[in-house]
């Protein structure tokens, strides 16, 4: 009986230290980290157009770079990438991205990833991922808007 006790006290002090650690953790890397919000990007596209991503950012530390992958779920070698590391998207604590990134003609159809990172001044990165299928069939554009 006294070694069951002891076990669970034991249990119960190392989750006590192991979620105060982690949560204290979280709090330092958070509340200065990149903040990505109301993301959008064009759910399917056509070889050829483009693909619209839209976000808003936020970083303490200042914008220093931004990534954008766009990669093939069945052709492992298919990448598109766009980096932004000037501009107005740069060197500020707050901005609207908006781009349309070109689908090549050539892009294999399938499901793509599409991997948005933001690092700031001090090295910290935020990441979204959203999923985008390139297909050949006639796409009716919700997303038409005016294009700056
Ligand atoms: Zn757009
Ligand atoms: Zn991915």
């Amino acid at each position: 009986m006294k070694k069951i006790i002891n076990i669970s006290l034991l249990m119960a002090l190392v989750c006590a230290f192991s979620f105060v650690n982690i949560s204290c953790s979280d709090d330092d890397d958070e509340s200065t980290k990149p903040k990505i919000t109301d993301f959008e990007c064009s759910p399917a596209v056509n070889p050829g157009k483009d693909l619209h991503v839209e976000t808003n950012i936020t970083a303490v530390e200042k914008i220093k770079r931004i990534d954008v992958e766009i990669h093939s779920e069945s052709d492992s070698d298919y990448e598109i990438n766009e980096t932004y590391t000037n501009g107005k998207y740069i060197d500020v604590q707050n901005t609207l991205f908006h781009e349309h990134i070109d689908i090549p003609q050539d892009a294999p159809l399938g499901e793509y990833h599409l991997h948005f990172t933001v690092t700031d001044g001090k090295g910290q990165t935020t990441s979204h991922k959203c999923h985008i299928e390139v297909t050949d069939q006639l796409l009716i554009h919700n997303d038409d808007h005016d294009d700056e």
